[in-house]
């Protein structure tokens, strides 16, 4: 069988040379070598270069994938069929492993004669597009789930990380304020022990009500002011010979309680003084803890009020919003990643503009990208600017950014699904193909952009009434 060459009459079974003639068909089996295997032997190892074009011409190969360190069966090619254009004229290895089923026949056309033959007879170029097309779409459909995920991913990790201080504070001020009971509530037995009448117990309570209200009005102390009153109370408060002078001194000093104050203290709870003091300041220390709790909560209810306002959760696909309400959503989502830079944001937005029907969450994405991208390239600074205008019919939102601008030669591939000039896992050169597809496609909208040596603006405009006919000629 080695011996005898390939003929056009042996690839003729194969549907991809349908449209050749015989005497074009000849051209590819000239350069055609045969191979056989039997049942069991690997025919193609996986993980390699293609070798060329294979025409399975006879019997069955069983195909595996790579799944870390298993091979997990794919399916059976069958004769008549043939295997790794794509990879060879792509040059990019075929990853999946075949192994004979049955004893098989198939015809090799080398690599290089492949793709010299396929773009010399444009009819077999086409047919391997059409077998293309729906793989690509399905891998783009995937691959576009793994670019919301990563958006996810990294709207998850920011949010995370905006989570945990408040969290931590809000754990912190819990542990705080439980000590804090503890003494308030071992005062009490002090002042019974003392024998403190009913008549001085209410004065006392009365001082200490005056020292939380006092305390709540004032602003904080400046750095300098605040260690000399610290300086003073604590030598009044060694003068009385409270113990732990130095404890106490810090909260009540902050109270701003002055001689006076501690005089009236001293003349109601005599020798249980001491302890009325360690128990107004474990109250003024509780007065502050229950306001730090309630700012690290109401940060961490904002936070998630983000998310679900990102999300549009509460109202479902299409809604009709503030156009600004997603963008400032989006830019809460992101601020994380402008926290540690020197990029200005402007927002330069027509508050007048009307609420607009949009698919809410989706426009989200196109906002996300378009400003993720502006801030990747503006680095550690410059200014992003977001506007809002009235454009006829439409709202017009510019994203613009005072980067580096986009290269000319970038420029025509900008919106192609998987072009990008990131690194290896940092971009999937999906963004702006995902909100080209939900600005156009999805809102009948239209995507352009400007871009020089001083930055770059992209335009999006939304119509306000999607039902009504598109006036969008006017825009480039
Ligand atoms: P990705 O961000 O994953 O690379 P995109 O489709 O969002 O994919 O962007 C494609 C490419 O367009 C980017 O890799 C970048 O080179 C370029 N680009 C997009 N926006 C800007 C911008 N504002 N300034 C400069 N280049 C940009």
């Amino acid at each position: 069988m080695a011996a005898t060459p390939v003929t056009a009459a042996d690839l003729r079974p194969l549907d991809l040379f349908d449209d050749l003639d015989d005497a074009a068909l000849a051209e590819w089996a000239v350069v055609a070598e045969w191979l056989t295997a039997e049942p069991g032997e690997v025919v193609i190892p996986g993980d390699a270069p293609a070798r060329g074009l294979w025409c399975l011409l006879a019997g069955t190969l069983q195909t595996f994938v790579r799944d870390g360190e298993r091979l997990e069966p794919l399916g059976h090619q069958d004769a008549p069929t043939w295997i790794g254009a794509v990879p060879t004229l792509t040059e990019t290895p075929i990853t999946a492993r075949m192994v004979a089923l049955t004893a098989v026949r198939l015809a090799l056309i080398p690599a290089a004669e492949f793709r010299r033959l396929a773009l010399a007879h444009p009819p077999v170029h086409r047919r391997i597009m059409r077998q293309v097309r729906p793989v690509v779409a399905r891998f783009a459909a995937i691959e576009q789930n793994h670019e919301r995920l990563a958006a996810l991913g990294t709207m998850a990790a920011g949010l995370a990380h905006e989570l945990n201080n408040p969290a931590s504070a809000a754990r912190r001020a819990a542990a705080d304020l439980a000590e804090a009971l503890e003494v308030i509530g071992a005062t009490i037995r002090e002042f019974v022990a003392a024998g403190i009448e009913r008549e001085d117990a209410a004065r006392i309570a009365d001082l200490r009500e005056q020292a939380l209200r006092q305390c709540a009005k004032r602003n904080a102390l400046s750095a300098l002011d605040a260690t000399d009153a610290e300086d003073e109370m604590l030598d009044r408060l060694d003068a009385l010979e409270v113990p732990d002078a130095w404890r106490l001194a810090e909260p009540l000093a902050a109270a701003g309680l002055d001689a006076e104050w501690l005089e009236q203290l001293e003349g109601l709870a005599g020798p249980a003084t001491p302890a009325a003091l360690r128990s107004v300041a474990a109250s003024l220390s509780a007065q502050r803890l229950v306001n730090d709790l309630r700012e690290s909560t109401e940060r961490m209810s904002s936070l998630i009020g983000a998310v679900k306002a990102y999300a549009y959760m509460d109202r479902g696909g299409v809604v009709e919003a503030d156009i600004h309400e997603g963008l400032e959503t989006t830019l809460k989502v992101l601020a994380h990643k402008v926290k540690h830079t020197e990029i200005e944001i402007q927002r330069d937005y027509e508050r007048t503009l009307p609420a607009i029907t949009i698919y809410g969450s989706e426009l989200n994405q196109v906002w996300t990208n378009l400003i993720d991208n502006a801030i990747e390239a503006l680095g550690q600074s410059g200014t992003l600017t977001i506007r809002t205008r009235r454009d006829g019919e439409c709202i017009r939102v510019d994203i613009a950014d005072t980067g580096p601008g986009i290269a000319p030669e970038v420029q025509p591939h900008l919106f192609e699904p998987f072009f990008t000039t990131k690194d290896v896992g940092r971009g999937t050169g999906l963004g702006l193909d995902t909100a080209r597809r939900i600005v156009v496609e999805r809102h009948g909208g239209s995507l352009t952009f400007e871009t020089s040596e001083h930055g770059t603006t992209f335009h999006v405009w939304l119509r306000f009434h999607p039902s009504a006919p598109a006036r969008l000629e006017n825009h480039p």
